[in-house]
């Protein structure tokens, strides 16, 4: 199997990625693909869950295939004769997939601040609230995630 997400052109990016699954009584997400079986029993809460369900909903492996698909398509133009033309940006400018992957990192980072009010049982009005005074994706990264889990965001501290 390919170890390069950036070489994988013969499968969809987001069928290889889905491949966490969410126990819809105790939300534990793990990697046990048998959570996708009639009848299995949820090793962490012990309750019999029929509806196996992939973590990641359908718009974040969109999201991903959408940035495979523009980041491997060749850019072509047409010259004023009508001629096919390689322009010198083509394959330096991928700006459709910066505009996906930027889209992505909103997504989950919204469905994470989504996950951390329901673990905690704060009231509707109240996520409303926090929400609304931490609107864009920064002040949800720096503030909101912090008020939430009193840590701060940092992804490369989490590789190491
Ligand atoms: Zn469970």
């Amino acid at each position: 199997m390919e170890d390069n997400i950036l070489k994988i052109k013969d499968r969809l990016l987001g069928d290889v990625l889905d491949n966490f699954f969410i126990c819809e009584n105790c939300h534990i997400v793990d990697t046990d693909s048998r959570r996708t079986e009639s009848g299995f029993k949820c090793p962490s809460c012990a309750e019999i869950d029929d509806r196996g369900m992939s973590y990641f909903s359908s718009q974040v492996t969109s999201l991903i295939n959408l940035i495979q698909e523009f980041y491997h398509t060749h850019q072509e133009v047409l010259t004023d004769e009508g001629e096919s033309h390689v322009p010198f940006w083509a394959g330096n400018i991928k700006l459709p997939v910066v505009i996906f992957f930027t889209t992505l990192r909103e997504l989950l980072l919204n469905n994470l601040i989504d996950e951390l009010l329901k673990a905690k049982n704060i009231d509707g009005d109240i996520c409303e609230r926090l929400l609304s005074d931490s609107p864009t994706h920064k002040q949800r990264l720096d503030k909101l995630f912090r008020t939430l889990t009193g840590e701060t965001w940092n992804c490369f501290k989490m590789y190491r």
